[in-house]
């Protein structure tokens, strides 16, 4: 649905980087009646197999909602393929398990979603709008950020596209080619930061007769003090799991005997739902992936170039708010938008200004809530003010 605009002129807009927060960008700018060019490094994503090692499902919360509802895709998203997990259950070292809800007050659920379909919906969800053109396999090479000028290499055919907008949006994750040009402005601030700990995905497949072998309305965790396994339903009654654990950990453990020791020892009633042979074959054919937190500020440069989602801030993945905070930033400046009347020299400043607090505290939640998830989280509450001091 298109937004009254007032007859103004629409900007011509490009968009880097068609993951899950570019695509919402596009809509939301779209819907206000712009001109609006995506421009992805990757085959269109519904054309593609599920990639390996990018998480195959997220968390949604109230503020990945809220912008979902914004651009009329709620609906398809919670209610007709979300799973709601209420609560975390947590699977003790012998097997038992206890569930600990998320909202015991009002019973409010955060939603598994899968990551290619939301990506889909969104990318799919643009083709209603005339307005917004896609073009994949467009890898951004260099950009000139005050003048508005962007050169891609088209991946398949080798050719140089440029291009010359009225506003870019770095939507391009947490490398961003974006953000790597912003860091020649002067007064521009920038960490990053590895953590020592990395991710593999394991997989717990449907039951025979294709129903989920654990509890789906659950978010599971194995916590394990220093490392941890989580588990996340999946629409064809599989489950995402994912364990989180030192590199150095991971690099021990280089053997099919080692590895079914150290599962018989941490995750033993996971082993028959994985199953031994299935366990092997993917944690030997997949390798832990890094996790970094990226903070910096501002986000703009004059009134030509923003950066959103992860280009902006980049989160580990235990607090669930990665995605859900970049989808917020696409509804706040939706927001400023309106407010100033579409003037971008109004609009970038105030983003930049407003938002950064919100951000940076959002990558100090993360980092704070793995020690909460693989830790704290099963202990009574008297030892946490002494954990939490000894961090
Ligand atoms: P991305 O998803 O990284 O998309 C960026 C896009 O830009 C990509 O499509 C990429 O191909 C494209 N691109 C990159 N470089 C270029 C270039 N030079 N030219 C053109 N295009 C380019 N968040 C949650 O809210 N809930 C969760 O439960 C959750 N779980 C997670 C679990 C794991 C293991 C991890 C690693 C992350 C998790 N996250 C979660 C975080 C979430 O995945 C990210 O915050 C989210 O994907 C950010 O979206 P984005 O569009 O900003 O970046």
């Amino acid at each position: 649905m298109l937004l009254e605009n007032g007859g103004k002129k629409p900007l011509n807009i490009a968009v880097v980087g068609g993951g899950l927060v570019g695509s919402l960008e596009a809509l939301y700018l779209a819907r206000r009646g712009h001109n609006v060019t995506l421009f992805e490094y990757r085959e269109d994503i519904r054309k593609t197999p599920q990639i390996r090692g990018r998480s195959i499902n997220l968390a949604l919360s109230v503020r990945g909602r809220r912008a979902l509802k914004d651009v009329g895709l709620e609906d398809i998203m919670v209610k007709e393929h979300g799973i709601p997990m209420s609560a975390r259950m947590i699977h003790r070292p012998d097997g038992s398990t206890y569930s600990i809800p998320y909202d015991a007050r009002t019973n409010q659920s955060i939603y598994s979603i899968g990551r290619n379909y939301l990506n889909s919906i969104l990318l799919k969800e643009s083709e209603n709008y005339k307005n917004v053109t896609r073009n994949f396999n467009h890898k951004l090479l260099e950009t000139n950020l005050p003048n508005g000028e962007l050169t891609f290499i088209k991946t398949d055919t080798k050719e140089k596209v440029s291009v010359k907008a009225d506003l870019i949006i770095g939507a391009d994750g947490a490398f961003s080619t974006v953000r790597r040009a912003m860091l020649k402005q002067p007064l521009f601030d920038f960490s990053q930061q590895y953590i020592e700990h990395g991710y593999l995905e394991l997989c717990i497949p449907p039951s025979e007769d294709d129903t989920f072998q654990m509890p789906p309305n659950y978010l599971h965790i194995w916590p394990r003090g220093n490392f941890m396994m989580i588990a996340l339903p999946n629409q064809d009654c599989s489950w995402t799991v994912t364990l989180f654990m030192p590199f150095v950990n991971f690099r021990s453990i280089d053997s099919e005997s080692k590895l079914l020791e150290f599962f018989d020892k941490y995750f033993p009633d996971a082993v028959p739902l994985i199953g031994e042979k299935k366990l092997i074959e993917d944690y030997f054919n997949g390798s832990p992936s890094p996790l970094i937190t990226v903070k910096c500020r501002p986000y703009h440069v004059s009134d030509k170039a923003l950066i959103i989602g992860d280009a902006s801030h980049a989160v580990v993945p235990f607090y669930g708010q990665g995605m859900n905070a970049g989808f917020e930033d696409c509804t706040i400046l939706d927001q400023l938008f309106t407010k100033h009347s579409d003037n971008l020299a109004d609009i970038l400043p105030e983003f930049s200004n407003t938002r950064w607090k919100d951000a940076f505290a959002v990558c100090d939640l993360a980092m704070y809530n793995y020690i909460e998830m693989r830790d704290l989280v099963t202990r009574p509450s008297y030892r946490l003010r002494k954990a939490v001091d000894d961090m």
